[in-house]
């Protein structure tokens, strides 16, 4: 579970957060939904420990990570370009983190091919990142996100640069990694149709607050005001 609460963050005069509270049940894939400039980055952020509020708490299975490094709060992060490093194989890129932490080799072997089975890219690790799509570096920034077990799992438009059709594939895979690995996940979009479709819960953001918070079926049906409504609406 993570706990979000009343967090403010200012740049300079503007409010990029403005008292934000959330909580994120364990083991639901939660997306942060809103346009451009509502905060949702920032929040994101924040509770990476990339970014340090000005005001509020933010907690992780109950212990508050104010002044929590990065590295200490237990996180696999995912962005929209997302950097590998491009002279490792794929299967060294998703070892990494195990590797650095000093992993027995048999034990790193057996967990990275049992994420190459999950993030479907069995035939492809001996390959380098310059030799895979778009989509398939995604899996495999996925793959290596959650190789050393994260608590949480963080996702800021992953997606975001591909095409619709990779986007729905890795929807699809995301629904399915989930489904299994079950980590407790939030991911950033804009994209009504994504959050939609692959969020069990959603918090709809708007500049620095957050609007709603509930199910898909329930933002759907029953927005609490006129920006949930405009925003989930049909966009057509
Ligand atoms: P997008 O969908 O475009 O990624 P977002 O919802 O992720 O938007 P944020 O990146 O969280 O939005 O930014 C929220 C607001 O804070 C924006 O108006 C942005 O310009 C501002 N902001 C973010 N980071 C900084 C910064 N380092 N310095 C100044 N302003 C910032
Ligand atoms: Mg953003």
């Amino acid at each position: 579970m993570i706990t979000v609460s009343q967090v403010r963050k200012n740049y300079g005069d503007f409010v990029a957060l403005d008292g934000v509270t959330l909580d994120i049940p364990s083991g639901s894939l939660t997306a942060l939904l809103g346009p451009s400039g509502s905060g949702k980055s920032t929040l994101l952020r924040s509770i990476a420990g990339l970014e340090s509020p000005d005001a509020g708490i933010i907690t992780i299975n109950g212990e508050d990570v104010t002044g929590i490094t990065p590295q200490k709060r237990g996180i696999g992060f995912v962005f929209q370009h997302y950097a590998a490093f491009k002279h490792m194989t794929v299967r060294d890129n998703i070892a990494f983190g195990l590797r650095i932490r000093k992993r027995p080799k048999a034990e790193i072997k057996e967990r990275v091919d049992e994420l190459l089975r999950i993030v479907g890219l069995d035939g492809f690790q001996m390959r380098y990142p310059a030799q895979l799509s778009g989509g398939q570096r995604q899996r495999m920034a996925l793959a290596r996100a959650l190789a050393v077990d994260p608590k949480v799992l963080l996702l800021d438009e992953p997606f975001g640069a591909l095409d619709a059709k990779v986007r729905a594939d890795l929807r699809e895979w995301l629904r399915r990694l989930h489904d299994e690995v079950h980590v407790t996940t939030v991911l950033v979009t804009h994209d009504q149709e994504e959050a939609l479709d692959v969020a069990d819960r959603i918090a709809v953001m708007n500049r620095g607050n957050i609007e709603q918070v509930g199910s898909p079926d329930d933002l759907y049906e029953r927005p609490a005001n006129d920006f949930v409504m405009s925003f989930l609406g049909p966009v057509a």
